[in-house]
């Protein structure tokens, strides 16, 4: 029986994908649980946003792809007794197709306490999204809706598409995209017109979202063509006629387009939700991470006498990071920094300085190590004494050319890079759809993923574009013989949104075999 010591286990509906659509009950469980785990259904943006609770991924997704419902029940129960709160997050609602049942009813054997939290289910997201109408006065009184799939075993009834064809309402259709022509077919032998109305739309409120519109009878072919994929919703009735009217989901300069991420988790969060808005759909591949130094020492005993420099150079939001944690922990703050002079590279670094109370005296035009040293000879007097803080391996630029101009120049190592180790599994798994686009945003994201890529024998897919940050990190992504499509400029994250736009906008880019995302009637 249930016991104060045993967690409860919270059933929640996750929406279609889009983070907006997360009902605040959700949300606030998504903080406060100590594990959730979500099915294959729900979305990266969503995921990005769970930070605190262990993330289990019992979906068919990378890792987990063999998790069985008896599986995901076991594991569920044993948190719980554990005295884990949990929240098993499911895509839409947990009641519509979400296998909710099952996990009650076992939940309940268990006497394991539980909540059920609603979510905004796809079967009308993907109707609002497509701006069809699912009942509307004088040509549909209701809808109804069924699954694509065929019966899952011998004794459960199939969907009686005969009787379906004859209801005069309007049909939503999950789990539909592998199924689109024997269900169009089931629909026409049982006398539907074929010239009716129906919208298949695919990732529905996500960045990606295609919506195609096609009388029943070519809908299949369409399909094909523009290679739609699972999650899809396919719509029949007379309402979607008046979707015509009704979209209202703009389209975005990089619908349709798929952007693999290979920046560590910090970055990637700014990326993403400025690709997401630009209406990429983004897929992360952390290949680098940024970790503590091994021995802090000579940081710490620069950062106690940082007294000793006139100017502190910092080239990266990393640097900015790992100065102030290292900082706190020797009990000092910005006012060590009171009588310095600092300088940065890049926007990104200034703003990270802002965040510690800091505004840099010097921002140079251009992002590259080279024009903060210009700009700093420019500033310098001869007495100045110089601190760069810089990571392990990293770059030498900046002193070396200070060091020429007889400037008294320190480098220091505030944080070191470390490659993230990528399995061959991750990187099918990844690819497995292919991107348009693979970003860099420093040379070791280079070294990693391509270094990964080789001893896996993998190569990225002929279609798949390169885009970068700066030049430095073009450089060595053409050493290895690949051709970089964009370049940031400025070099800056909105800058590399703004090269692939530019880039998608000069109409270079045939290689995309799907359909541009838009409404096509
Ligand atoms: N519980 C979910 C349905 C799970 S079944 C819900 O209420 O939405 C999985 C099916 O849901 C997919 O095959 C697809 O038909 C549909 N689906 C889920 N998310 C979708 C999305 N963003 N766009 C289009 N269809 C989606």
């Amino acid at each position: 029986m249930t016991d104060s010591s045993t967690g409860t286990v919270y059933l929640v509906g996750a929406g279609p994908g889009n983070p907006g659509l997360l009902t605040l009950r959700a949300r606030e469980l998504l903080r406060s649980v100590d594990a959730v785990l979500p099915d294959g259904l729900v979305s990266e943006e969503i995921l990005a946003l769970i930070d605190g609770p262990e993330l289990i991924p019992v979906g068919k997704r990378y890792g987990s792809t063999s998790t069985t419902q008896a599986e995901i029940d076991t594991l569920v129960i044993n948190l719980a007794h554990d005295g884990k709160s949990v929240c098993r997050l499911k895509g839409g609602d947990p009641m519509v197709f979400g296998r909710a049942g099952e996990e009650i009813r076992s939940l309940a054997d268990a006497g394991i306490t539980y909540e059920i939290v609603p979510g905004v289910t796809s079967a009308t997201a993907a109707a609002a999204y497509a701006g069809i109408p699912l009942t509307l006065r004088g040509v549909t009184a209701g809808f109804v809706c069924v699954t694509g799939h065929r019966a899952s075993a011998d004794d459960s009834p199939d969907t009686d598409w005969a009787a379906l064809a004859t209801l005069n309402q309007t049909l939503v259709i999950l789990m539909v995209a592998t199924r689109i022509d024997p269900i169009a077919e089931a629909l026409l032998d049982a006398g539907l017109a074929p010239t009716t109305p129906s919208a298949i739309v695919e990732n529905a409120s996500l960045p990606g979202q295609r919506t195609i519109i096609s009388p029943i009878g070519d809908i299949a072919a369409r399909s094909r063509v523009s290679g739609i994929r699972t999650p899809a919703v396919l719509i029949v009735g007379e309402a979607v006629a008046h979707s015509r009217n009704l979209q209202w989901v703009p389209i975005q300069p990089l619908a349709g387009q798929r952007v693999l991420l290979t920046t560590p988790p910090p970055a990637t969060a700014e990326l993403r939700s400025l690709l997401g808005a630009a209406g990429a759909s983004v897929v992360a591949l952390p290949t680098i991470q940024v970790e503590p130094l091994s021995d802090p020492t000579p940081l710490e005993s620069v950062l106690k006498q940082i007294d000793d420099f006139s100017w502190a150079v910092f080239a990266s939001r990393s640097g900015v990071d790992a100065v102030f944690r290292t900082l706190n922990e020797l009990d000092l703050d910005a006012r060590a920094f009171g009588g310095i002079q600092i300088a940065a590279l890049g926007t990104g670094t200034a703003r990270t300085l802002h965040t510690h109370g800091i505004t840099p005296d010097l921002l140079p035009e251009k992002f590259v190590s080279e024009s903060v040293v210009d700009a700093l000879l420019q500033q310098l007097q001869h007495d100045d004494r110089v601190l760069v803080f810089s990571a392990v391996g990293g770059r030498t630029v900046i002193r070396d050319r200070l060091l020429e101009a007889g400037i008294s120049v320190t480098r220091l190592n505030a944080y070191r890079t470390v490659l993230t180790p990528l399995p061959t599994d991750l990187l099918e798994y990844t690819l497995e759809r292919p991107p348009d686009w693979v970003v860099f945003t420093s040379p070791s994201a280079v070294k990693s993923l391509f270094g990964a890529l080789d001893r896996a024998s993998i190569s990225l897919p002929s279609t798949t574009r390169l885009a970068c940050i700066g030049p430095i990190t073009a450089t060595t992504i053409e050493a290895r013989g690949l051709t970089v499509s964009a370049i940031a400029e400025p070099h800056t994250y909105a800058g590399l949104v703004t090269a692939l736009v530019n880039f998608s906008a000069s109409g270079d880019n045939q290689s995309s075999e799907s359909e541009p995302s838009s409404v096509q009637t």
